[in-house]
């Protein structure tokens, strides 16, 4: 059987210990005798990368935290993060433990549960060993927590940023304000159905509350 390099080098090392000498295997498992050159490190690679853990000892600072924070995304709508959500109220160390304050978007979201394991999941992967979640429910979060950044992120993507007036602004594709709404329920129980009457598109709305 013939392999090609590209799956020598995917092979398991000890699938690759009966080839042939001149065969390119990892420097660990080849035999002592050979002189062939190590390959040069390939640039921007870092062996046995993980995500940038604390370094120990020393707890990462809170503007640290909230970064990684604003990495984790909204479960049902991922193309803004939880902080841009406005969801995340307050991070701060208490002793060794890490407390972060989270405001449900509202009762009955079935992201909530989601949302914390997300939270915990992203701290835990950041080296946060000792984190406790706390729920704040007042008080209660409205989209006006939702960041300006957050808003710009929602109409690129297509979904009509809440408004105070209780409808779209606009069309977030074309901009046009003659839109009509379909329907009070859209694709998750936060959005509204509506549809430009200019480029005949249909699109979310992000209810306001
Ligand atoms: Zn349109």
């Amino acid at each position: 059987m013939v392999k090609t390099p590209a799956e020598k080098s995917a092979a398991a090392p000890d699938l690759i210990r009966g080839l042939p000498a001149d065969t390119e295997v990892p420097d660990q498992v080849r035999d002592s005798g050979s002189t062939r050159p190590k390959p040069a490190p390939v640039p921007g690679v870092v062996p046995a990368a993980r995500p940038a853990a604390a370094p120990a000892g020393r707890p990462p600072d809170l503007p640290t935290v909230w970064s990684w924070l604003a990495d984790v995304p909204d479960p049902e709508i991922p193309v803004i993060s939880l902080v841009d959500l406005g969801i995340i109220r307050d991070v701060a160390w208490e002793g060794d433990r890490l407390v972060v304050t989270v405001t449900p978007t509202y009762s009955g979201c079935p992201a909530t549960n989601i949302i914390n394991l997300d939270i915990e999941t992203a701290l835990r992967d950041h080296g946060i060993k000792d984190l406790e979640l706390k729920r704040q429910l007042s008080p209660a979060w409205t989209t006006n927590w939702i960041s300006d950044a957050g808003r710009a992120k929602l109409e690129t993507y297509g979904i009509a940023p809440p408004q105070p007036a209780g409808g779209p602004q606009h069309c977030p594709h074309c901009k046009s304000a003659d839109v009509e709404r379909v329907s009070q329920f859209g694709s998750t129980p936060c959005k509204a159905q509506w549809r430009c009457l200019s480029c005949k598109e249909p699109f979310d709305y992000f209810k306001c509350i």
